[in-house]
């Protein structure tokens, strides 16, 4: 945890922003309560989770812990209400139906459900997430739900070591940000950046980073 935290300031330094600016998301699919349980001792305050079923069971398992929980994974019709009433962020929203669902079933008590739409950088049909130029539709249908709180942008892109092409994809993510906010949308985020490439995503202005492996170690299941 102290190894990304530096790494992240030292990636901040040198595009001269202020690591504080960045949050760590750390990601525990796969690891256990008592892996998370130990990571909060360390100083870790908010996960990532793809996995529902998985994800349901820890956070009860910690409910006695002040934890902020984040959906990452592909989020199927029948996996909506699970996921809008125990999450406190969802990243990787990019269908306009299933954001409906999430805003019908987010309960009024908790508050918005702050959401990032997932936007497939790379161009490959296999990956998930919105093509680039569907995302202004998606955007203007989920700010115009109740109970969603459309934050900002994330995206997963196909792993390269070559860092040219790791900050083309991450740049072209925040020029779609920086063209919605020009129109009014007032995003705040930019969720990308994993173990591999978050140097990258920092220097293009990343401000959730979402890191597992280099935090916890392999995952125990793919
Ligand atoms: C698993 C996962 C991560 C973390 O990846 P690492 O390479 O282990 O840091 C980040 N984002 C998403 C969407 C993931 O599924």
């Amino acid at each position: 945890m102290q190894a990304v935290r530096a790494r992240i300031a030292a990636a901040a330094r040198s595009a001269g922003r202020e690591p504080g600016e960045i949050a760590l998301l750390a990601v525990s699919k796969t690891f256990s309560a008592a892996e998370v349980r130990a990571a909060h001792a360390a100083g870790q305050g908010e996960f990532g989770e793809n996995y529902l079923q998985e994800a349901v069971e820890k956070i009860a398992a910690l409910s006695d812990l002040p934890l902020v929980w984040h959906f990452i994974g592909p989020i199927q019709s029948n996996k909506t209400r699970a996921v809008a009433e125990r999450f406190d962020w969802v990243h990787s929203l990019a269908r306009a139906k299933i954001a409906q669902r999430l805003a019908e079933a987010r309960p009024a008590a908790r508050g918005p459900l702050a959401v990032c739409l997932q936007v497939n950088v790379s161009g490959e049909s296999s990956k998930s997430g919105v093509a680039p130029d569907e995302v202004r539709p998606l955007a203007e249908a989920v700010r115009a739900l109740p109970r969603l709180r459309l934050r900002g942008l994330m995206a997963v892109p196909e792993p390269s070591d070559d860092v040219a092409l790791q900050r083309r994809r991450f740049r072209g993510l925040r020029l779609l940000l920086e063209e919605l906010n020009a129109d009014g949308f007032g995003l705040d985020t930019l969720s990308m950046g994993m173990s591999q490439d978050l140097e990258a995503a920092v220097m293009e202005g990343a401000t959730i980073v979402r890191i597992g492996t280099a935090i916890f170690g392999e995952r125990k299941y793919a």
